[in-house]
């Protein structure tokens, strides 16, 4: 383990662009929002190009994303490459991912590279 501690910056959910999503993925934020497929569709869901869907944004940030407590408002269900966040895979083998993702991420700031790539996080 590490010493790594979110704070709540938000930079992970920012951008005009969010994570691509599996239809199982979709099928669980239905499921948490007590909403039909087609209604997350509808509101939630954007398609870039001609297969990939993605979460909307609104403002520059992911729509699940609560600007006010800093949180994502479907944690439990969120999607797996947003669960790994800051930590994907390739963070722990390549020092200037490590350094590119350190360079947004307020969390990893205080971190360096050899305890991440030392942990098993
Ligand atoms: S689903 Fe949640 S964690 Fe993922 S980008 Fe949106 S707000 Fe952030
Ligand atoms: S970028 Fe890092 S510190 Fe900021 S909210 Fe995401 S995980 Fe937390």
């Amino acid at each position: 383990m590490n010493n790594f501690q979110c704070k709540r910056c938000g930079a992970c959910c920012r951008g005009e662009s969010t994570v691509s999503l599996s239809d199982e993925e979709i099928q669980r934020m239905a499921l948490f929002l007590g909403l039909s497929l087609e209604e997350v569709l509808q509101k939630y869901i954007v398609m870039k190009g001609e297969k990939r869907k993605e979460m909307r944004t609104i403002d520059g940030y992911c729509i699940f994303f609560d600007k006010e407590k800093r949180l994502c408002r479907i944690h439990p269900v969120k999607p797996e490459r947003c669960k790994e966040w800051p930590f994907p895979p390739i963070i722990f083998k390549d020092r200037e991912n490590f350094q590119i993702i350190q360079s947004f991420c307020e969390g990893l700031k205080s971190l360096i590279f050899e305890e991440i790539s030392q942990s098993d996080t």
